[in-house]
């Protein structure tokens, strides 16, 4: 029998993280010793407060469907978040809880994209972005940026690349793969592209709390009430409460759209888990103290994995106050990102993640969510590499 796919799958490019993970983790169950820079996620473990909240939850009977949005408590506690730290209202009603910060961002191309629009994308980018847009049948338009700007895209290379036919611009910072921070002043500018154009942002503020070195996290939608009504923001649990299991996260978005955000996932996922979703509500209601000593732990690693980068022939690193990535480039060796990652891999027992999965072929990505004991030995090894090549 041929089975035929159909052209919205068959023209997904498979995650090449999960690939690179799936490699690591078969030599690791062959006993070998690996040193994985690959992982997306915090290394600790989901505060206590947070798990207790979620047994009380299963332990009441909470265990049935809840509102396809999210529960109204829930929806409120992330509206009181906007305005406490962000200084951006939003009625619980433009709060849609989701099965997290992916599927956000997956509900938003189904509600805003369709055939014929395109969808402006600063490379790198996280990897299914892209995908994401391809899947509500729009078109991607990259954009390139690279090192010597610390991935940045400008004000008037928006500008060049918006088409009457642009729908959403897609911002990410801090950022996934390069960990780079937009400066405030920054952020405004292009929002003040976008609300000129007429062209919506979806921010993806994920990594909001996780930023080094006094770099200021301000959302898009702050700088006036225009910004705010051209702008999605996207957000969840998954890294500054490290709760990536949960599959959790929400969004805040004009009126019509989240109202028609609404309607997608009551028929599709409906509502993200009920007892995860208390756990949400428990993560909201105290202020972010257990982040202090992982924030200290993260810049240290930050810090050493830059020097020691650095100090490697062949590999150049701009700096990144933000995430827990770094994103170096590779091309002083000679190598592209996927050979250099493959041997990486074989010949030294160390995962990384090619640049070219994020659209950016002579770099990878480097993630310091690990313990500094791996960090140093990992880097040693990535040193003994470049050495032979
Ligand atoms: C981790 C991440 C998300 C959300 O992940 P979920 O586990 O789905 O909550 C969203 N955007 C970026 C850039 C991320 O790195």
């Amino acid at each position: 029998m041929e089975y035929r796919i159909s052209q919205r799958a068959a023209s997904l490019a498979p995650s090449v993280t999960l690939a690179i993970d799936a490699k690591a983790a078969e030599l690791k169950a062959a006993g070998v010793d690996v040193v994985g820079f690959g992982t997306g996620q915090p290394d600790f473990d989901t505060p206590d407060f947070i798990k207790n909240a979620a047994k009380d939850a299963l332990d009441k009977g909470f265990t049935k469907y809840t509102p396809a949005a999210g529960l109204p408590a829930l929806r409120k506690a992330v509206a009181d978040k906007f305005l406490k730290e962000n200084g951006v209202s939003y009625d619980p009603s433009q709060i849609i809880v989701s099965c997290g910060g992916k599927h956000s961002c997956y509900n938003v191309m189904m509600a805003v994209c369709q055939e014929g629009d395109e969808v402006i994308i600063p490379a790198p980018y996280w990897l299914s972005y892209p995908e994401m847009v391809k899947l509500a049948g729009a078109t991607p338009v990259i954009l390139e940026t690279g090192d010597a700007t610390e991935f940045k895209v400008t004000p008037d290379q928006l500008r060049a690349a918006i088409t009457p036919n642009t729908r959403l611009f897609i911002l990410n910072s801090p950022s996934n793969p390069t960990g780079t921070v937009y400066t405030p002043a920054e952020i405004k500018a292009l929002g003040d592209v976008c609300v000129e154009k007429g062209v919506l942002i979806m921010s993806d503020e994920i990594y909001e709390h996780l930023v080094y070195d006094g770099a200021e996290h301000k959302s898009v939608a702050s700088f006036s009430d225009a910004h705010k009504d051209h702008t999605i923001i996207v957000h969840g649990f998954a890294k500054a409460w490290s709760m990536t299991g949960w599959r959790l996260g929400f969004l805040a978005a004009p009126k019509p759209i989240a109202k028609a955000i609404s309607a997608i996932q009551s028929h599709s996922t409906s509502n993200p888990t009920s007892f995860a979703q208390y756990g949400g509500i428990a993560a909201l209601s105290q202020p972010l103290d257990h982040l202090q000593g992982w924030l200290t732990e993260f810049s240290k690693r930050r810090a050493c994995t830059l020097e020691r980068l650095r100090a490697i022939k062949g590999i150049s690193c701009c700096d990144a106050k933000g995430a827990f990535y770094l994103f170096p480039n590779i091309s002083g060796t000679g190598l592209k990102s996927s050979d250099f990652c493959d041997r990486l891999l074989t010949e030294q027992n160390v995962a990384a993640v090619p640049g070219i999965a994020f659209g950016a072929d002579d770099y990878i990505r480097l993630s310091y969510a690990t313990s500094m004991n791996q960090i140093e030995k990992g880097l040693d090894r990535i040193e003994t590499f470049c050495k032979s090549l």
